[in-house]
């Protein structure tokens, strides 16, 4: 859609891989917080029914009155929905598991694919001047990862330094072509950014191998690598930047982080 915000609003980024545990929340927690320690004002939105980015952000279950849900059926007001985390600049609008009956439920409404993407361009939310928005979708290319593909400029795609990491591309990449030729147009790859990447493994060397020829200047330079200070960051409600800042993983995303802002940088000039 080329619209006015897409040059003057915020950058909204989907964050997609229909497969499960390939560091999709990881990454939206994480680079949206690198993102806002270098300034920017980040909204993360998360239409996964299991709600691990609300969890990993210490929003409980029982603080989640409103949900993605209710912002994308138009139910409550944006004050309502969006959330602040503990960390400055990062704001977040949570999901539950009622999420999960979404799909058939929409299913009947005529805008079921746009319901995100209007959500998004309402005027009130111009208003609150974010930078970024990124959306954490659920391991499936199903109706929530159309919306978040519709409402997008663009889907970042995190891939797992692992055995047949490549093999779920191509069907990933069929649904984005889908989406522009039906909805959005001007949907772009932002990148794909490797993660739980092991050095000492052979394995993700080779991944990485593949995915840079197969795949190009869609791959960031930045890689991300296994980090256990990572995956402990979640069960203490904080991303890695402030769980541990001083770690590889840390490092990392604030590495992924101003390589993402380089580049648009770089397309604005
Ligand atoms: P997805 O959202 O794609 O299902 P997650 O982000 O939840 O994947 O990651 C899956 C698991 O891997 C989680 O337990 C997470 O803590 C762990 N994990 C993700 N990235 C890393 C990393 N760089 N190092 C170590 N563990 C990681
Ligand atoms: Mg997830």
């Amino acid at each position: 859609m080329s619209d006015l915000l897409s040059a003057h609003g915020p950058r909204i980024v989907a964050i997609a891989n229909q497969k499960g545990g390939v560091g999709k929340t990881t990454t939206a927690i994480n680079l949206g917080a690198a993102l806002a320690e270098q300034g920017q004002r980040v909204l993360l939105i998360d239409i996964d029914p299991q709600g691990n980015a609300s969890t990993g952000l210490g929003v409980e279950p029982d603080d989640r009155t409103y949900t993605s849900y209710e912002l994308m059926l138009d139910d409550a007001q944006l004050d309502q929905i969006i959330m602040q985390s503990d960390v400055q600049n990062l704001d977040i609008v949570p999901a539950t598991v009622d999420l999960s009956s979404a799909d058939i439920e929409l299913i009947a409404n005529e805008k079921r694919s746009f319901l995100l993407h209007d959500a998004l361009r309402q005027p009130a939310m111009n208003d609150l001047n974010y930078d970024y928005i990124l959306i954490d979708c659920p391991p499936s290319l199903n109706l929530l990862t159309v919306n978040a593909m519709v409402a997008a400029h663009s889907v970042l795609v995190p891939l797992q330094s692992e055995f047949f990491a490549l093999e779920g591309l191509s069907q990933l990449m069929l649904t984005i072509r889908e989406v522009r030729q039906s909805a959005n147009p001007n949907l772009r790859i932002e990148g794909i950014v490797l993660t739980m990447y092991d050095s000492r493994n052979n394995l993700s060397q080779q991944v990485e191998e593949d995915a840079r020829e197969n795949l190009g200047d869609l791959v960031f330079r930045t890689i991300i690598p296994r980090n256990v200070r990572v995956s402990e960051a979640p069960s203490f409600s904080v991303p890695v930047l402030e769980f541990d800042t001083m770690s590889k993983g840390a490092a990392a995303y604030r590495a992924l982080a101003s390589e993402l802002l380089q580049k648009h940088e770089s397309v604005a000039a």
